[in-house]
């Protein structure tokens, strides 16, 4: 199972790839997270990277697309994945459905998640992360309650910065769900609703 998930910032990306790759065990591809592994490793990629992420603007399209298609050479991606983040631009589309297509592969599924800007701010504020472990959890969350490791914020979840990343989420990024949906692909989910709910309407709509 190939699976595209699309959703602006905060929507819930990242908590139900985690589940999805759990139940389908298939690869998780996020490119936020490849890229802020590059940042962390101060490698010339994450150093380009950087001053992109810290003003929440994208990165170019040649150094994410350059990335995808090397992940997806590696193995664990031939039993299906989830990208998590990516495409982003029409131009990261394109280049994803030609490099799958060299490969053989194609997308089962675009699911959109949606929820409303306002509740989008609100989660991104309190968004706490798990250095440990990747969890996603909340301010209420002291430690990590899988693993009890420390909770940082991300840089990029500053107030001025989401609102950035919403913009060009809104230009950039949400045309793809037309995109996706002309391509006969999309599952629009409403992803203002407790995680198992949501995760349960993914499961089916993939079913
Ligand atoms: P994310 O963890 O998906 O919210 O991504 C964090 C940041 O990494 C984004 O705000 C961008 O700066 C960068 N990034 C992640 N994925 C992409 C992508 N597909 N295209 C361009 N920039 C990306």
């Amino acid at each position: 199972m190939n699976i595209v998930l699309l959703g602006a910032p905060g929507a819930g990306k990242g908590t139900q790839a985690a589940k999805l790759i759990a139940e389908y065990d298939i690869a998780h591809i996020s490119t936020g997270d490849i890229l802020r592994a590059a940042v962390k490793a101060e490698t010339p990629l994450g150093l380009e990277a950087k001053s992109y992420m810290d003003k929440g603007e994208l990165v170019p399209d040649t150094v994410v697309i350059g990335l995808v298609k090397e992940r997806l050479q590696e193995k664990d991606t031939e039993k299906g994945f989830i990208l998590d983040g990516f495409p982003r631009t029409t131009t990261q589309a394109v280049a994803l459905s030609t490099e799958l297509g060299e490969l053989g592969r194609n997308i089962d599924a675009a699911v959109a998640l949606t929820v409303d800007s306002e509740v989008i701010v609100n989660r991104l504020a309190s968004r706490r992360l798990c250095r440990a472990c990747g969890y996603i959890g909340t301010a209420d969350d002291a430690q990590c309650p899988k693993c009890s490791g420390e909770m940082y914020q991300r840089p990029d979840d500053a107030k001025d910065t989401v609102r950035n990343r919403l913009d060009v989420y809104e230009k950039s990024t949400a045309p793809l769900i037309e995109y996706y949906r002309g391509a006969d692909l999309l599952a629009d989910i409403d992803g203002d609703r407790p995680v198992d709910e949501v995760f349960a309407d993914i499961k089916s709509v993939l079913a």
